[in-house]
């Protein structure tokens, strides 16, 4: 009897530690789940993420930020283009100070109404962008909307994608919430303890967002002594280096246009 509760003890075990979210291939060479993260995991963290630019804010919200690092998740044709001139310029110095960059899809598309083929070019001219611009090739994505769908992550999983990326508070600037709105979630969670982790949606797309929400956000959570971080940071150990592979940037030619 004593042996045999050791032994469901033992599978019990197993069973959690085959549930904890790692990739995993198959033995015919296919990797069958991009991993979606809503929530950061380390305490006392929190990654802010900027979706829809670049929107013409970037230089603002990087000397906002100073030193801390955030995430940035970035379309190419949506209410700017990504190849024009100041936007090339504004994404190679995100890059520079150390932000994590990753796609957001090309036209901020609902992806659960598109084709397989369609998200495929989606995504395959992010990366053309990513190539051009900064020589890179980004590991994350995060869907617009947060809509996924199964052939949404098949689609992930053939580019190569690790991780796709949803949030834990929102601070409602895409919803035209408001500015106090938007200040509240950043002071309820520096309100609450114990500091958990948090994963908190920004758009860098609204003035509003950059120029009062930002800095507003950061005095509220270092006060409260939280760290300000990217996303791969605030998953510890599961994160990763954001990019599949970093070469050089190349020079300006007829392609880049949107
Ligand atoms: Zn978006």
């Amino acid at each position: 009897m004593h042996f045999s509760n050791i032994a469901s003890l033992t599978v019990v075990l197993a069973s959690l530690a085959s549930a904890a979210p790692t990739r995993r291939c198959e033995g015919d060479g296919t990797c069958p789940e991009v991993q979606t993260w809503d929530n950061c995991l380390m305490p006392n963290q929190v990654a802010l993420t900027f979706d829809d630019g670049p929107a013409g804010f970037e230089k603002d919200i990087l000397q906002t930020l100073g030193d801390r690092k955030a995430t940035f998740f970035l379309n190419g044709c949506n209410s700017q283009c990504i190849y024009d001139e100041e936007n090339v310029k504004q994404i190679r110095a995100l890059h520079a100070a150390g932000m994590t960059l990753g796609s957001h899809g090309w036209t901020h598309a609902h992806f659960n109404e598109l084709t397989y083929d369609q998200m495929h070019d989606q995504l395959w001219k992010m990366e053309e962008a990513f190539k051009k611009i900064l020589g890179l090739k980004p590991l994350y994505f995060r869907a617009p909307y947060g809509e996924m769908c199964d052939t949404l992550m098949r689609v992930l999983t053939e580019r190569g994608y690790k991780k796709n990326f949803l949030w834990s508070d929102d601070v409602g600037d895409s919803s035209l919430l408001g500015v106090e709105y938007g200040k509240n979630v950043y002071k309820n969670i520096s309100e609450s303890k114990p500091q958990h982790p948090h994963m908190i949606l920004n758009h860098a797309s609204h003035e509003s967002t950059v120029k009062e929400i930002l800095p507003y956000a950061i005095e509220e959570l270092e006060c409260a002594e939280y760290e300000i971080v990217a996303v791969d940071t605030c998953l510890g150990c599961q994160g990763e280096w954001p990019y599949e592979w970093v070469g050089e940037p190349q020079e300006r030619d007829e392609t880049w246009v949107c």
